[in-house]
């Protein structure tokens, strides 16, 4: 088997109303689908941030190998790009979608699900939590917040064990207020994280921390600025709620940082930028050996949601020695709720969780079909394609 062609469909659709992070709002929400095509018509779908054109230029060099190989394709992408650090940013995220559709092409080629792939699933479902809770216009107006904790109402109706919201978007009292707010709302059977976006200086965050950790929060995410160890560390060695970070962390070499210096208590590698399937399954390892908690990170379609579910499935119980509970020994995956228009059309299934877990898919590959009507309706001009 060959690949004989990759398509790129850069895409992007208009969210239902604008909602913002510390940093910035957001109006628009895409992804880059990636297909690979074997020259026996079998084809595998990854995804990744960024510009279709720039990856399909490294991905060009891919035609003509076998997509069974995906260890030494990653190792094509990223290695001739290691010195100066050239591997991160771009060249990872092309490692992360290439390898995602390669695992996808190769469990459909033998008739699998990707977990065979990754040596057999030990949990045929799921822990997760809601991700959203962002501000939106209507809470910038509103000092009771009342749609912000009618959406929190939602989630814990939903049966979701936990939800995860912004903080470094108002004042810092306002925010620890907000952060309260969520606690009375919901109740004390209900996990609490909170998200800075990497918002605050270390002190600034460390203070955050302390105010907050009255309300049980169960982690601070993204404190200070991701880049700076030396300031992660400090907030880590002082703040009494746990910290978590590593979203934007490129390949087993930035997560290596984390884990060695134990920069977060909780580590987030995302699929779509640390490397895709194999990565991230170097990364639940490293992370096991390290004792720190592995709890990726999802913001894209559900074409990595299935890649996420596929690594979880199969990585160990850690410490194995307790009962299995989630957020504690159990791996737990993000799942964003807010609106995407893209992610709400582009597969089948779309998942759902039912009492806090999400069903690990057993048909081959990934499990997912793409939607060729909402690639269509997506697509930011024409598709991208090197054969
Ligand atoms: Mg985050």
């Amino acid at each position: 088997m060959k690949i004989e062609r990759i398509e790129l469909h850069q895409l992007n659709g208009r969210v239902a109303a604008p909602y913002k992070s510390s940093m910035q709002w957001k109006t628009h929400r895409g992804t880059v689908a990636v297909r690979v095509i074997a020259d026996d018509g079998t084809y595998g779908w990854g995804e990744t941030g960024g510009d279709a054109r720039a990856i399909a230029e490294i991905a060009t060099a891919l035609i003509g190998k076998n997509p069974e190989h995906f260890g030494s394709i990653w190792q094509s992408i990223i290695n001739p790009r290691y010195q100066s650090g050239g591997y991160g940013g771009l060249a990872s995220k092309t490692a992360s979608a290439i390898d995602i559709a390669l695992q996808d092409l190769v469990g459909k080629s033998r008739g699998v699900p990707v977990y065979e792939l990754l040596g057999g699933k030990v949990r045929d479902r799921v822990s997760t939590y809601a991700t959203g809770l962002f501000y939106t216009e209507a809470d910038l107006a509103d000092p009771t917040w009342s749609g912000f904790l009618d959406e929190a109402q939602g989630y814990a109706e939903a049966g979701f064990p936990g939800m995860k919201m912004k903080i470094g978007g108002f004042t810092f009292a306002e925010d620890v207020d907000r952060v309260g707010a969520l606690r009375r709302k919901v109740g004390d059977g209900v996990r609490i994280m909170v998200d800075a976006n990497e918002a605050y200086d270390p002190m600034t965050a460390i203070s955050m921390a302390r105010r907050i950790a009255d309300f049980d929060v169960t982690w601070f995410e993204e404190p200070t600025g991701s880049r700076s160890l030396e300031d992660n560390l400090l907030v880590t060695s002082r703040s009494p709620v746990p910290t978590a970070g590593g979203e934007s962390a490129s390949t087993r070499r930035d997560v290596a940082h984390l884990l060695g210096r134990r920069i977060f208590d909780i580590i987030q590698p995302e699929v779509v930028n640390v490397g895709g399937i194999s990565e991230l399954k170097l990364c639940a390892d490293m992370a096991e050996a390290f004792n720190v908690r592995f709890f990726p990170h999802f913001f894209n379609t559900h074409i990595s949601l299935a890649a996420i579910l596929h690594t979880l499935a199969t990585i160990s119980q850690a410490p194995p020695a307790h009962p299995k509970e989630p957020f504690v020994n159990e791996p737990v995956t993000e799942f964003d709720q807010t609106s995407h228009p893209v992610r709400e059309a582009l597969t089948d299934p779309y998942f759902s969780q039912t009492d806090g877990y999400i069903d690990v898919p057993n048909a081959p590959g990934l499990g997912i079909e793409v939607n060729e009507d909402a690639l269509d309706h997506f697509r930011q001009g024409d598709v991208v394609a090197v054969d």
